[in-house]
C-alpha cells in the first residue's frame, strides 16, 4: 500500500518503520526527527499524503492535529482514509473526521496504548472510531504495528475509550501508591502486601503489572530509578483531556479531577516532569500529613 505518514517522533518513528519493514512503501514528514530507515522523506506534510491511500498522523496535540489536517486533507486523493493516531481531545478528533468527509476522504480516529516499547515491538493497542469500511481497509496496517485493533464506534470514540481508559489509570496509580505509602508507615512490608494485594481485590494493572515500588512485583520503571515509562507529563495530558471532556459532556468524574490536579502539582511544581508517572510513590511516601 502507498502510505504517509506525518510525526515521526518517539511512537510514529518505529510504527512507519514496521510498516516499511512489512513492505508497505512510506512517505513521511516530520517538522525535526529523523525518517527511520526506508521511509521516504517528503518536503511538507501534503507532499507526503499526495498519492497515499491511507495517510497515518502521529502528532503531539490536537491544536497540530487540526493545522496540519487543513494542509493534508486536499493533498489526499478522494477515497483515501485519514488516520489519527494521536492522542488529542475528542472534539479536534470529531472536526478532523467532519472536514476530511466533506472532501470525499473517509477518517479514522486511532490512538494507542503500549508506548515506545509496543510502537517498536509491534505490538500496540489501536482503539478505533470512524466508519466500517475505513476500519477495514486499515485494519491490515493495525495488525502490523499492533496486536489488537478495537473498532469502537464513530468518528471520536477512539478517542473517548483511551481517555477513559486512561483516567482509569490515573487513578488506580495514585491510590496504588498511596497504599504503599501507608503500607510503609503501617510497618507492613512492601513485598508482602504486593503479595496480597496482587491476588486480592485491590489488584489492577498498576500493582500487578507495574508496580511502583522498586524491587517489587515484575520488574517495571521503577526498578530504573523511574526513568520513563509512561512520563507523567503525558499522564497528566490524558487527565486533563479526561477532565475536558467531562467538562463538555457534563459528566461528573470527581476522581479524575483530583487526580489530575495531583499530577499538575507533580509535574508543574514539583520535580515530577522527566519521570515515570509511578514517581508518585516516592513523592507520597516522602510526605507527611498536613
Ligand atoms: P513526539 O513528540 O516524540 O513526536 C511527535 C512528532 O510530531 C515530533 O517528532 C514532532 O517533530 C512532530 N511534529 C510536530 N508538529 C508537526 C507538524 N506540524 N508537522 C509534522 N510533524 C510535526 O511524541 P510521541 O511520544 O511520539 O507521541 C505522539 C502521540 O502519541 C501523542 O499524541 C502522545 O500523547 C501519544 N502517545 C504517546 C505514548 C508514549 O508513550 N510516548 C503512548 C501512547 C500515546
Amino acid at each position: 500500500m502507498k502510505i504517509g505518514f506525518i510525526g515521526l517522533g518517539n511512537m510514529g518513528g518505529p510504527m512507519a518503520a514496521n510498516l516499511v519493514k512489512a513492505g508497505h512503501e512510506v512517505t513521511g514528514f516530520d517538522l525535526s526527527a529523523p525518517m527511520p530507515e526506508g521511509v521516504a522523506k517528503a518536503a511538507s506534510a501534503a507532499a507526503a499524503a499526495q498519492g497515499a491511500e491511507v495517510v497515518f498522523t502521529m502528532l503531539p496535540n490536537g491544536a497540530i492535529l487540526r493545522a496540519v489536517a487543513v494542509e493534508v486533507i486536499p493533498a489526499m486523493p478522494k477515497g483515501a482514509v485519514l488516520c489519527d493516531c494521536s492522542t488529542v481531545d475528542v472534539e479536534s478528533a470529531r472536526a478532523v473526521a467532519e472536514q476530511a468527509v466533506a472532501a470525499g476522504l473517509a477518517a479514522l480516529d486511532a490512538p494507542v496504548s503500549g508506548g515506545v516499547g509496543g510502537a517498536t515491538a509491534g505490538t500496540l493497542t489501536f482503539m478505533v472510531g470512524g466508519p466500517d469500511a475505513a476500519f477495514a481497509t486499515v485494519q491490515p496496517l493495525f495488525d502490523i504495528m499492533g496486536q489488537k485493533a478495537v473498532h469502537c464506534g464513530a468518528a471520536g470514540a477512539g478517542q473517548a475509550a483511551k481517555i477513559c481508559n486512561n483516567m482509569i489509570l490515573g487513578v488506580t496509580m495514585i491510590a496504588t501508591c498511596e497504599a504503599f505509602a501507608l503500607a510503609d508507615k503501617l510497618g507492613l512490608d512492601r513485598s508482602r502486601m504486593f503479595d496480597v494485594v496482587s491476588t486480592s481485590s485491590g489488584y489492577s494493572w498498576s500493582m500487578n503489572a507495574y508496580c511502583p515500588a522498586p524491587g517489587v512485583g515484575p520488574t517495571s520503571p521503577a526498578d530504573n530509578d523511574y526513568k520513563p515509562g509512561f512520563a507523567a507529563e503525558l499522564m497528566l495530558k490524558d487527565l486533563r483531556l479526561s477532565q475536558q471532556a467531562a467538562e463538555a459532556a457534563d459528566a461528573d468524574t470527581p476522581m479524575g479531577q483530583l487526580a489530575a490536579a495531583l499530577y499538575t502539582t507533580f509535574v508543574e511544581a514539583e520535580d515530577g516532569r522527566g519521570k515515570d508517572f509511578s514517581a508518585m510513590l516516592p513523592r507520597l511516601a516522602a510526605r507527611h500529613r498536613g
